[in-house]
């Protein structure tokens, strides 16, 4: 299934925990890395004040389930040190699942198409870049 991941920090050295999302995002089996947007600097929407983001969208091919899949892209947050506190709070690293295929999945834990990322100018940027080649 071809698959688009969202991924944020904007904690600590983000650069560093970006480069090592993908690299562990690269050696899960079942997923393979085709395409990586640009990674850009974004001012950070709702929550607490906090620091801007890097931003960035990835491709991969998977054959993994949603399920299997979050729960592979949760792990990799765990890793890289994300605390779960309060809603939007800022983060070491955020990993969401954009779209899967062209599955629709709405359960409490579980929403593809990712809720209101058309109107995010900080999801939509970076998956343009990959859907027009870069
Ligand atoms: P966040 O704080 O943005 O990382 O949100 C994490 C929570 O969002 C997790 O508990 C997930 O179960 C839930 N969630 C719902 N839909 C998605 C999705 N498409 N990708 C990643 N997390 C999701």
């Amino acid at each position: 299934m071809l698959c688009y991941i969202g991924i944020g920090s904007n904690l600590g050295d983000r650069e560093k925990y970006i480069e090592n999302a993908i690299e562990k995002l690269e050696n899960i089996e079942g997923v393979e890395v085709k395409r990586v947007s640009h990674i850009h600097e974004t001012e950070p929407v709702g929550g607490p004040k906090q620091g801007k983001y890097l931003n960035g969208a990835i491709e991969i091919e998977t054959g993994l389930k949603p399920r299997e899949l979050l729960a592979k892209l949760q792990d990799i947050e765990n890793q890289l040190g994300r605390k779960r506190t309060i809603k939007n709070a800022p983060r070491t690293i955020d990993l969401d699942i954009l779209l899967y295929g062209d599955n629709n999945i709405d359960e409490p834990d579980l929403k593809i198409p990712h809720p209101n990322m058309r109107e995010r100018e900080f999801v939509m940027k970076p998956l343009k870049e990959i859907y027009e080649g870069i």
